[in-house]
């Protein structure tokens, strides 16, 4: 121990941090058996999705040019679908982040005079521009597609009465958002999930179930599409790309869904046929096979981030000892300060770019300032080591990722070490 104590010095982290964190690490034996059982299972979960479809050494070299009798995509795509349970699957470098993944899937099921329905409040915020809640060229408003929304209640749950209201005839899609994003209401449990689908599905059979599960895949031993989704979606540099991924996104679902979503992002015709994997397929399969260690990594990190934060009395969503629906770990500082000295600390941990500073900035898709701090061998990457906030109250930054443990501990105790020397924290706040 008095080696790592050591190194830990030598990387800036004083005594104090340390041993406070060490103090918070006794306190989570029990939290982190039961998400090493969890990847587990689900690392158990993508060897026989695997074993099933038969991957094989000729899958891992990719194609070029058209991409006709690519193997290798096609066995994943199926890969994906054990993954899921779900009928169908499409993976893709061509689908460029997660937002690209939901504004397909919405896209591609959705035609004029159709109505999109979110019974869970507002969506993640790039997500406004695509349904065009603020308007945008393109967005499905431009389309004659409409949009309503119900709030959720003011402790979280779900508003049954109005979400029965919201339904009719022309109500074609709802997607469901599990988790927070930019915003401190809780994530959704797979099983919360699994309820609000079938309270849908019992008024309206028919009407499409569409859930954005960036930042949730392998948290759980289920999955949204295990209990009635019809589509899920999501980025591949964020859980499931298990870090290796360099890009790319996917939607996984209803064999119809599916189509409609290859049809409209290669061509009507061509639809899943065409697609080069490039040279990154092996990445795709082997980031997939890594992405439930990577996650419960991730997540530790963010139960520890709750255990330190909380300490200080600062508040966390969500807290220390509440049980995790995704890997993302808000901590409200009160002050623009706050905000930015975290961010400085878990950029100063990183092991690409850690010499340099973070600032806030006018990020597209964004309308306030957001301060992000990133060191990751994939550019933007949020399973790796990430922090970022929007600078406008109630001044909290949301955290997550680290593609090891020991990674983001490091991170955690250096963002801390950063607020002391700020001056943000007093040394004597320390219990
Ligand atoms: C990250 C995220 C998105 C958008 O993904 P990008 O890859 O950043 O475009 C959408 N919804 C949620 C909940 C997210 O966390």
């Amino acid at each position: 121990m008095t080696e790592n104590k050591k190194i830990y010095e030598a990387l800036g982290i004083s005594q104090r941090v340390l041993s406070y964190g060490e103090k918070i690490l006794d306190g989570l034996k029990g939290r982190f058996e039961e998400i090493d059982g969890i990847a587990e299972y689900n690392q158990l979960k993508v060897i026989k999705a695997m074993q099933e479809a038969r991957v094989s050494e000729a899958c891992l070299s990719g194609t070029t040019g058209y991409g006709y009798n690519d193997i290798g995509r096609d066995t994943l795509e199926q890969v994906y679908a054990g993954v899921f349970h779900t009928e169908d699957a499409l993976v893709r470098p061509q689908i460029t982040c997660g937002t690209h993944a939901l504004a397909l899937a919405l896209m591609s099921s959705l035609r004029p005079g159709d109505e999109l329905l979110s019974p869970v409040g507002k969506p993640y915020d790039t997500l406004e521009e695509v349904i065009g809640i603020r308007p945008s060229r393109g967005s499905l408003a431009e389309y004659g597609i409409s949009y309503r929304q119900v709030d959720l209640l003011p402790g979280g749950g779900f508003d049954y009465e109005n979400i029965r209201a919201a339904i009719h005839d022309r109500t074609r899609l709802v997607t469901i958002q599990r988790s927070k994003g930019y915003q401190t209401r809780p994530t959704l449990s797979v099983e919360k999930i699994g309820e609000l689908i079938a309270f849908i599905k019992d008024i309206k059979p028919d009407v499409i179930c569409m859930v954005d599960n960036c930042y949730g895949e392998f948290v759980e031993r289920l999955e949204p599409s295990d209990v009635g989704a019809d589509l899920v979606a999501g980025s591949l540099i964020k859980n499931p790309g298990g870090g290796l991924a360099p890009t790319g996104g996917y939607i996984a679902g209803k064999r119809d869904c599916v189509e409609n979503a290859a049809s409209r992002l290669t061509s009507p015709g061509l639809a899943k046929e065409v697609g080069a994997s490039l040279g990154m397929i092996g990445a795709f399969y082997q980031g997939l096979f890594l992405a439930p260690t990577v996650t419960a990594g991730a997540l530790k990190g963010a139960v520890f981030a709750a255990g330190i934060y909380e300490g200080l009395g600062f508040p966390v969503v969500p807290g220390g000892a509440e049980e995790r629906h995704d890997i993302i770990q808000a901590v409200t500082f009160g002050t623009p300060g706050g905000v930015v000295a975290f961010c400085k600390g878990i950029q100063a941990a990183a092991p690409v770019d850690s010499f340099v500073t973070p600032e806030p900035w006018d990020m597209p898709g964004y309308d306030s300032q957001v301060i992000m701090a990133a060191g990751a061998f994939v550019s933007g990457s949020s399973i790796e080591l990430s922090a970022d906030g929007p600078i406008r109250p109630p001044y909290a930054v949301y955290f997550q990722g680290g593609l090891t443990w020991q990674h983001a501990k490091f991170g955690i105790l250096k963002s801390l070490q950063q607020l002391l020397d700020e001056g943000v924290i007093d040394p004597s706040a320390i219990p």
